[in-house]
């Protein structure tokens, strides 16, 4: 495994070992956990090479306290890379991502305009600038994205059907802490007793998912937010139940297609997503 710094460094690299065949990409922002090292392990599995970019995007943070507090750790991120068999850690400085200032603008329409892209304005629009960037710098084969942030997953697809990217885009699991809790790298940032209390996410969203034929979508949802509402130590921002594909509001069970259950809830400071299927 090598670790490299420049786009430069990292095309001399690939050069030699693109000829061995496919190429996985995995793009992180860091402080990693065994969410990311599944993505990982999942690439190394299917690709002959493997990339590993740790890259915290100024542009997809909209709120410059949280970009300043967002934890960082090359040095456990490469420990915890070193037995992947990954083949290339990425870690560059801004510059190299963005020599010049990234203006693009793209539209995503409806995918953009609700939950995360609501709460979050801007954020899919840096997403979507370091994504493209990372691919056109990589070049892979395929790309592996995490489930838990649901609607990044669909707005990455969007995109690639948007430019014609030659690249797949693989869906991983959501890979949750023993009490439940998603793993994020946000989980780092809570105290012990913080992170006790985050599982009652999970466990009303489970509950949820068992209530969904009893009552309709709408009391469901207030049920949901109410319920985590209880925890002292929680506050949701939003809880709505969307169709898995466009990921338009759901009205009624009766609505044709797979339907998701997504949440933002403020742990004290620290602002935790997470998600499941209903049926
Ligand atoms: P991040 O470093 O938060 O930008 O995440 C990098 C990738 O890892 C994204 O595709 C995430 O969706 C994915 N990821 C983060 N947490 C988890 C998790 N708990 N389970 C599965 N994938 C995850």
């Amino acid at each position: 495994m090598v670790l490299v710094k420049t786009v430069e460094e990292l095309k001399k690299n690939l050069k030699a070992l693109r000829k061995k065949g496919s190429l996985g990409f995995v793009p992180t922002m860091g402080a990693l956990h065994s969410g990311h090292i599944s993505l990982v392990n999942q690439a190394v599995r299917e690709n002959r090479v493997v990339v590993v970019s740790i890259f915290v995007n100024p542009n997809q943070f909209n709120d410059a306290n949280d970009l300043k507090h967002y934890p960082r750790n090359l040095d456990a991120d490469l420990k915890l890379l070193e037995p992947t068999g990954c083949d290339i850690v990425f870690a560059p400085e801004a510059r190299e991502i963005y020599p010049e200032p990234d203006t693009r603008k793209f539209n995503f329409g409806p995918l953009e305009t609700a939950m995360e892209g609501k709460h979050r304005p801007g954020h899919f629009n840096g997403v979507a600038q370091v994504v493209s960037r990372l691919f056109e710098i990589v070049e892979p084969g395929k790309a592996y994205f995490g489930l838990k942030d649901f609607q990044q997953l669909a707005i990455i697809n969007k995109l690639v059907k948007m430019l014609a990217l030659p690249v797949e885009i693989v869906p991983c699991d959501i890979i949750r802490e023993k009490n439940g809790l998603a793993m994020s790298s946000r989980n780092e940032l809570l105290s012990v007793e913080e992170r006790n209390n985050a599982a009652f996410i999970f466990e009303t969203l489970t509950k949820a998912k068992n209530l969904a034929g009893t009552k309709n979508v709408n009391e469901l949802e207030n049920w949901v937010k109410e319920n985590i509402n209880k925890n002292p130590f929680l506050n949701v921002e939003y809880f709505e139940i969307v169709d898995f594909e466009n990921l338009q509001p759901v009205k009624s069970w009766g609505d044709k297609g797979k339907k998701i259950g997504c949440i933002a809830v403020f742990c004290g400071k620290v602002r935790l997503i997470d998600n499941i299927v209903l049926n």
